[in-house]
């Protein structure tokens, strides 16, 4: 979520760099278009994307200092966490949208906001080159490029087919507001075609057989808003298929919502079980045609095959084509996500920032950064460390990266507990250095890696934003007004992520959440909670009435079953 619940954009174009361009190595195409020619003092700062990370880095930004130019090929910000209540008509898909050109308008800023795709990021000449995705025969070009002194990259991610065969073709997908609308509509579709006249019940049931591969909040989620949206209202209109409806949820682990607390996890696989959605855990999809799905059941070995009505496929997500090639031009091309610094900078690039789904922060660094400040702790070099020191050892560590609290705390809190005290229960005097890094290292992608949310990237666009604010401030001094032990000396201290907890949607007003401190709340008053915090964070007094006067009005009134 956004650290404040009014996402307001300040963006400046006086002096913005943009220039024509006919590249031949670019794959954009050979036509291009001089938009722009106006020469500026201040710096150029070109930002990619307006979801969480890219919009909320503008909202913050000193427009007074810079120049920026944003290129996203959609021109609204998204409440994505609302994503599945607008597949069933829960909320309405422009409840939950927010215009790009609203947000500016309401600062009085001036912004340059291109609706276009970046297709390819030049970082050697410090370009990237875009295309318009507005799909008409308008007079003019729609391609154009754009030079940058500063460039922030959030361009989130794709969704991850993992190669599986039939996915692309066969599978629904929810990531964007119009994957929504399109699930709406063939759930719509599913049922008025088990109703058509001359179908055997075996074809009814397969229409009406809805599967989910994906066991994470979202396909959790997904399968708790489709449950009610059929149990509350289409089962009324359509009486005579209630009894031929199913729901399936595929989790290749063993559990569904397995990053939250086993509780929650268990909580969850009851609800479903008693509210008649079949979870099948331990299954892998193979493959995924019109008609059928094959899976493997990790148990057996074996790969069934069962016939559906639609799939909705939330595995998780991948990285972008453009990000990919830029991945490649600055020999990242071996990495999953492109790695950044601790301060958000692309490493092996200069003046590029990347936030949000499309990154992640080098986790070797992490590990680095924590072996130092043990060795800069243990002052007399004999590999242990009194409590007294472990403890400041430890706080040091979490202040910098509080993602290994929530390891200490929560994922191996019995295996640190051993390092701590003796066979007897008694604490140790001394504590073993070399002990305590193995238990780590052995987690140490899952402590040190960041989850792919909402939450984080709002978190990285708040804390860019303030770093570009400071920066002329800075440049006076230069090596930063604080020291970190390990990295050097560095202008800006390096991105915290603060975790404020996750909810857990599970349908019949039914909502688990993972609060901070290690507290979790499920139940009717969690689903409270939720629609309080969900109506506070959107974007806008809009934005939040209409998504209140939606929840009111399928309380009242019921979702509406219609196909437009
Ligand atoms: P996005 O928000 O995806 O924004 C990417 C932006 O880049 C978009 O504007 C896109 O149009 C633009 N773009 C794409 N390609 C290009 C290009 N080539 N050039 C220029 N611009 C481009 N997180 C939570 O914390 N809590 C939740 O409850 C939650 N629920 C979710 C439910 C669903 C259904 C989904 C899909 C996600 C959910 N998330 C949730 C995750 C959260 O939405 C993402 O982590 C978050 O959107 C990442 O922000 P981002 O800015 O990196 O990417």
């Amino acid at each position: 979520f956004p650290a404040s619940s009014k996402l307001l954009v300040l963006c400046t174009l006086s002096g913005g760099g943009y220039v024509a361009y006919s590249d031949s190595q670019s794959n954009v195409g050979s036509s291009s278009v001089d938009i722009n020619q106006k020469e500026g003092k201040k710096k150029r700062v070109v930002v990619l994307g307006t979801g969480w990370a890219g919009t909320s880095f503008l909202k913050d930004l000193d427009i007074s200092s810079y120049d920026v130019q944003v290129v996203s090929p959609r021109n609204y910000f998204a409440f994505t966490p609302l994503l599945p209540s607008v597949t069933c008509g829960t909320v309405e898909a422009r409840s939950i949208v927010e215009p790009v050109r609203n947000i500016i308008k309401k600062r009085n800023g001036e912004i340059q906001f291109w609706e276009a795709e970046c297709l390819k990021i030049d970082a050697a000449n410090k370009k990237v080159f875009c295309r318009s995705n507005i799909e008409n025969n308008l007079v003019g070009k729609n391609e154009f490029s754009l030079e940058y002194d500063y460039l922030v990259i959030a361009v989130g991610a794709q969704v991850n087919t993992f190669n599986t065969p039939g996915v692309q073709e066969n599978c629904h997908f929810l990531k964007e507001v119009e994957d929504a609308q399109v699930i709406r509509r063939s759930v719509i579709d599913c049922f008025e075609k088990a109703v058509l006249p001359d179908l055997s019940e075996e074809e009814r049931r397969t229409n009406l057989h809805f599967i989910i591969v994906g066991g994470g909040p979202t396909g959790v989620e997904f399968a708790a808003e489709l449950h009610d949206f059929i149990q509350e209202d289409l089962v009324k209109i359509y009486p005579a298929l209630k009894e031929l409806v199913k729901i399936t949820l595929i989790q290749s682990g063993d559990h569904i919502l397995n990053m939250f607390d086993d509780r929650i996890s268990s909580f969850a696989e009851q609800k479903f079980s008693r509210d008649g959605i079949e979870v099948q855990t331990g299954c892998r999809v193979v493959s995924v045609s019109d008609k059928e799905i094959s899976m493997k059941v990790k148990s057996k070995g074996e790969v069934c095959s069962v016939p559906h009505g639609l799939v909705v496929w939330s595995t998780g997500v991948g990285t972008r084509p453009v990000m990919r090639d830029f991945m490649e031009q600055i020999g990242q091309g071996n990495r999953r996500v492109l790695a950044t610094d601790e301060w958000l900078r692309v490493k092996g690039c200069d003046q590029v920032y990347a936030l949000g789904d499309c990154a992640t922060i080098d986790q070797r660094k992490i590990m680095e950064d924590i072996s130092t400040i043990f060795r800069d702790a243990d002052k007399d070099n004999s590999g242990t460390l009194t409590i007294l020191e472990f403890k400041d050892v430890i706080d040091d560590i979490i202040e910098r990266y509080p993602q290994v609290d929530v390891f200490l705390n929560k994922m191996h809190l019995s295996d640190v507990a051993d390092l701590l005290k003796d066979p007897q229960g008694n604490y140790r005097e001394e504590v073993d250095i070399e002990e305590f890094k193995l238990a780590l290292s052995h987690v140490d992608s899952q402590m040190t890696s960041l989850p792919a949310t909402a939450q984080v990237a709002a978190q990285q666009g708040t804390y860019l934003s303030r770093c570009f604010n400071r920066r002329e401030q800075c440049e006076g001094l230069p090596e930063g007004p604080r020291r970190f032990r390990s990295g050097g000396r560095h202008q800006f201290r390096p991105f915290r992520y603060k975790h404020f907890g996750q909810f857990a949607p599970l349908g019949g007003d039914q909502t688990a959440a993972e609060l901070p401190g290690d507290w979790v709340s499920m139940g009717q008053s969690t689903q409270w909670l939720w629609y309080s915090v969900y109506a506070s964070k959107q974007v806008s007094w809009r934005t939040r009435m209409l998504v209140i006067s939606d929840w009111t009005r399928r309380y009242i009134f019921g979702r509406d079953s219609s196909r437009i």
